[in-house]
């Protein structure tokens, strides 16, 4: 019987442990992939620490690309741009599944649709296992969107795309085109760094990365980031400084990847006459926002929130990186030294050092 590594996550004073369990025969719809890759994701790290409770035993691990090791009975023939599924091929997936007829599906917003699963983040029972990256197998559920992908992206890039690129592109979605727009960015972690490689592939006219680490900001020029702000909690406001930076182009766009209720508040007041802003960082709880309900109708002012994507979002994603990860340094954002024994390590040095992403490689002790 085919069996599989997993890590099993069990709370946050405790150390993951490694087991062996069975492979299951596949289920209808269903596609055996082995996981050749996975990247700790910001909110595995939240879940680590205890800063946000999950449903435990679980596999945590959700930023994922592996091979297909089996079709199950009645498994998709083709991906999401219909080239067809064999055994072999490289693919990513989105971070739901969900009924695809169900009424948030066809508004755009399966990833809240009926019958939600999502990977990484389900409870571990004996007859619901491999359901996330941190384990040598993953079994795709029905419904799941799958998306070969070209075998020339590194596999620390690719395991990127269906968390942190496909949110970028679900945000740069709701954002509308930006190019020719000055846009402001604010958070230079992983998302805020891929969107303004994507604004500068987009034309944008400034693509301005905000942050509190100039380390980050360093980073965020590499990735087509033309200005940048330091936020000073002592110094100038954010406004005054960005509007010293952009010659009086009015900021259009904005997009928050910090989370930070002062920051979100302070990208309202320098947003121009018609901007949007979209808030993607702020998935945990925090302090209401203070914003001036006058400002924003006299400024014609949009906002739109954003929890992880849809399945054009995903696809996105997937032509983005596949056009345009020579064009950037994705490489050097992702620590790749770990393997699957050694996830405790991989969480730790991933909380301590700040990296932009940590990597595991779940199946490569036995991929000979
Ligand atoms: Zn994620």
């Amino acid at each position: 019987m085919k069996t599989s590594r997993i890590a099993i996550f069990h709370s946050k004073d405790q150390p993951l442990t490694c087991e062996t369990v069975p492979v299951p025969a596949l289920r209808e719809g269903e596609i055996l992939v082995r996981n050749e890759y996975t990247t700790l994701c910001r909110s595995d790290l939240t879940t680590f620490t205890g800063k946000r409770v999950e449903k435990t035993p679980t596999i945590l691990g959700h930023e994922i690309v592996g091979r297909i090791e089996a079709l199950g009975l009645a498994a998709p023939a083709a991906d999401c741009r219909n080239a067809p599924l064999r055994v072999g091929d490289r693919v990513t997936w989105a971070i739901y599944a969900s009924d695809p007829d169900c009424e948030l599906s066809r508004m755009g917003i399966p990833q809240k649709g009926v019958g939600l699963f999502k990977y990484g983040h389900e409870r571990l029972t004996p007859d619901n296992t491999l359901h996330g990256g941190l384990s040598e197998y993953c079994i795709l559920r029905k419904h799941t969107p799958v998306i070969r992908i070209d075998q020339s992206i590194p596999l620390p890039v690719a395991a990127l795309i269906n968390c942190s690129v496909a949110t970028v592109a679900g945000s740069l979605r709701l954002s509308g085109c930006v190019r020719d727009k000055t846009v402001v960015v604010a958070g230079a972690g992983m998302l805020g760094v891929i969107a303004c490689a994507m604004c500068r592939n987009e034309s944008a006219k400034n693509v301005l990365a905000v942050d509190i680490d100039e380390v980050r900001l360093a980073t965020a020029r590499k990735f087509g980031a033309n200005l940048t702000v330091k936020i000073e909690p002592q110094g100038q406001s954010l406004k005054e400084q960005v509007s010293g930076l952009v010659h009086g182009q009015p900021v259009l766009v904005a997009l928050d990847f910090s989370g930070v209720p002062e920051t979100m508040e302070a990208l309202m007041a320098l947003l121009g006459i018609g901007g949007i802003a979209v808030w993607i960082g702020a998935a945990f709880p925090q302090r209401p926002l203070q914003i001036s309900a006058e400002s924003l109708i006299r400024n014609v002012h949009t906002m739109k929130g954003l929890h992880n994507y849809n399945q054009a979002d995903l696809i996105a994603a997937v032509e983005f990186m596949e056009q345009h990860h020579g064009a950037f340094p994705f490489e050097t954002l992702v620590h790749d030294r770990f393997e699957l024994d050694e996830v405790n390590e991989a969480f730790d040095y991933a909380v301590k050092s700040g990296a932009h992403r940590v990597g595991v490689r779940p199946a490569r002790r036995n991929a000979g």
